[in-house]
């Protein structure tokens, strides 16, 4: 009971703050011998995968150091659940309670890296996946971020863009390599997550199993840092965290995933703390992710900000129960969920009331609510009590906006729920529609939308209020090629639900059904929810650009640029807008930052190509346009234009070569390009 809780915490701190004082001095190497921080967070981690056989780097960390057996997270999604590892809050104090929520760090939210770098360390954060994109505030503190993660250019800001965590930790290693005093080193290694599909050998490795290959090679990539912290002779100076951001489903409870439900097959995780003086223990009362950052601090002789929870590495406290919730089933028009686990009882809120005996049922069978009214009395009022700290939500939809949206033509509903209508449906028991979702989207996702359309459109029709299906539903449509399906989906969508994404995908639908006008209102409707959306910026830049007001186009993508600095696509736009203008020198400069964002973005070397063509250049610009084929060979636009480039150069037979290859092997919808090659074939002749 003494070490709950945030609530205790809040109310005792002064008390709290003493006795942290003291085991601060037990553990600490002192501030003259501050240990290094390596933390590594691995994605989609259940506890229950590591001692398998298939997991040696992690064990050994553990074998020598701290393992904690009842570790939990707060929130079974990944941006929470890394906000709450940084600043050691939870959801409920520090606000991000969904992806794609931007966080703000705070005087009351403070963030490790932010802290440590205050306090002399250096710092590097190397992330696996956009969801931990700098634009949703993760990168403050940090000396260097590197965020590099390629996304699919059509769909501008997929929160599941990813990239292997072998690149992750090539960078991090570089990094690690020249850092000259202490450090804190974040990397997040996203592999687990699904789909799964992890590189040759690894599946094997783990007995075959797809996501425990996953685990598995993010396991070889803990080794490889693990082996440099030791080339460089600092391991025995560093503290080494290990952990899962949440866990992973894999059907129990009816769920695929993750996000949805608030079992412990998605809230437990492994938690390993290893290094420097850490005694070689293991911990089996309940401790939570938000305990990182106190313990942390603590370790490294730093005050731990206020507001924090418990000491990992303080005695056991059995009586302890932490705090978790989920969000997500908003989106769904579903009721949030909310959970407190100690070391017997689990309490599970949502319109109904769960209560699970642990340690007769860790799977979370059989719902004993009815049997223990007063365990769930306690254990509610004290949830409730956690759950009233929350800060007040963000001010609804300003009136101006609701004007600016009449005058747009659009009358909207109201903005999602945020408390949880009482009457929505516990998750758990429409679990099974959100598999059927699930795979729908993985559907769409591997191009095969019309697979997807009978069962979204039951979904969409089902939860009329649920914003996810509604708009998955659209964009089925429109990738199956039925754009102005789609806009009469989008159109009524948003007459339930005020969204300013859905007002987005309704102008992305109707730009793609050649309504300019329509499209070019929707994103208004969007920007007038929310100014700062980066995507309907840039599809705002899009628009403008295609009916020639390059100026105004150049303006907005500054804008999306600005807001969301590593999407490669933005920069590119930015790029032609630029170049229509005409401002060479500018629009070069844009591309180059595409290209530092993804550099293999074949639009962006197609763009420095056109530059040197047009600037009078072009032997120059074969490379880029060379550059952009090897990663895009069927670009038939930029083929064409080294084409161009090398006849304005005077290699005449290459050209030829060139013109002939786009007539032999571009489809009939590159019309343009087979025209133009032809025209300039015959020229020569
Ligand atoms: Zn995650």
């Amino acid at each position: 009971m003494k070490r709950l809780t945030i609530v205790l915490t809040l109310s005792f701190g002064v008390a709290l703050a003493v006795v942290a004082g003291c085991r601060a001095g037990r553990e600490s190497l002192g501030p003259t011998t501050r240990p290094n921080i390596v933390l590594i967070t691995i994605d989609t981690l259940r506890a229950d995968r590591l001692r398998r056989g298939f997991t040696p780097a992690i064990d050994g960390l553990a074998d020598a150091g701290v393992r904690f057996d009842n570790a939990r997270t707060t929130v079974p999604l990944t941006l929470p659940s890394h906000v709450t590892i940084m600043t050691g809050l939870l959801p409920v104090a520090h606000g991000v309670r969904e992806n794609g929520v931007v966080f703000t760090p705070r005087p009351s939210a403070v963030p490790l890296p932010r802290v440590f770098k205050n306090a002399g360390y250096q710092t590097g954060g190397f992330v696996g996946a956009y969801v931990l994109d700098r634009r949703f505030g993760l990168a403050d503190g940090f000396d260097m971020y590197d965020d590099r993660i390629r996304r699919d250019p059509d769909e501008g800001a997929r929160l599941e863009a990813e990239r292997p965590g072998g690149e992750v930790v090539d960078a991090a290693v570089v990094w690690l390599k020249q850092v000259t005093s202490q450090f804190f080193m974040w990397v997040h290694l996203y592999d687990p997550h699904a789909p799964y599909d992890p590189p040759a050998g690894y599946r094997e490795k783990a007995g075959g199993d797809a996501y425990n290959g996953e685990v598995a090679y993010a396991d070889a990539q803990v080794a490889r840092i693990v082996e440099v912290l030791r080339a460089r002779g600092v391991l025995s100076s560093t503290v080494v965290v290990v952990a899962g951001d949440h866990g992973e489903g894999l059907g129990e409870h009816g769920e695929q995933t993750h996000g949805m439900l608030a079992y412990d097959s998605t809230l437990r995780v492994p938690l390993v703390l290893s290094g420097a003086t850490l005694q070689k223990r293991v911990v089996s009362a309940p401790v939570s992710l938000a305990d990182i950052a106190p313990s942390l601090l603590r370790l490294a002789g730093l005050p731990p900000p206020g507001g924090h929870s418990a000491d990992l590495l303080a005695p056991e406290s059995r009586e302890r129960d932490v705090y978790a919730e989920t969000q997500y089933p908003r989106s769904a028009a579903w009721h949030p969920l909310a959970a407190l686990a100690g070391e017997r009882w689990k309490l599970i809120l949502s319109s109904e009331t769960e209560l699970y005996d642990l340690s007769n049922d860790p799977a979370e069978q059989h719902d004993v609510a009815a049997a223990h009214a007063g365990v769930v009395q306690g254990m509610t009022t004290r949830l409730t009590t956690l759950k009233a700290a929350a800060p007040p939500a963000p001010a609804a939809v300003a009136t101006d906006a609701s004007e600016r949206l009449r005058a747009l033509g659009y009358v909207s509903g109201s903005s999602v729920p945020s408390g949880g209508d009482p009457r929505a449906p516990n998750p758990s028991r429409v679990i099974d529609a959100w598999t059927t979702f699930e795979t729908a989207l993985s559907q769409i996702n591997s191009g095969r939308p019309q697979d997807a359309l009978a069962a979204l459109k039951a979904l969409a029709a089902r939860f009329p209020d649920a914003p996810v299906f509604q708009t998955t539903y659209g964009r089925a449509l429109k990738d199956a090629g039925r754009p102005a399906d789609a806009v009469a989906v989008y159109r009524q969508a948003v007459q339930r639900i005020r969204d300013a994404s859905l007002y987005h995908d309704l102008a992305v639908a109707a730009r793609a059904a050649g309504n300019l006008t329509e499209a070019f209102k929707a994103e208004q409707a969007a920007l007038a929810l929310e100014g700062r959306n980066p995507a309907a910026l840039n599809g705002l830049g899009l628009l403008h650009a295609e009916a020639g007001r390059a100026k105004e186009a150049a303006a907005a993508f500054e804008q999306a640029t600005a807001l969301d600095p590593s999407n490669a696509s933005y920069w590119t736009n930015l790029g032609n807008a630029r170049r229509e203008l005409p401002d060479f020198s500018q629009a070069e400069a844009a591309y180059r930052r595409a290209l530092d964002v993804d550099p293999t973005y074949a639009d962006a070397a197609n763009g420095l190509g056109t530059i040197l063509v047009q600037t009078g250049k072009p032997a120059a610009a074969v490379a880029w346009f060379e550059r952009a084929l090897q990663h895009a060979p069927d670009f038939y636009e930029a083929r064409l234009n080294l084409g161009i480039a090398l006849q304005e150069s005077g290699q005449r037979d290459r050209a030829t070569a060139v013109y002939r290859e786009i007539l032999a092997k571009a489809p009939a919808r590159f019309k343009r390009e087979r025209e133009a090659a032809a025209k300039l074939l015959g020229q020569k002749k």
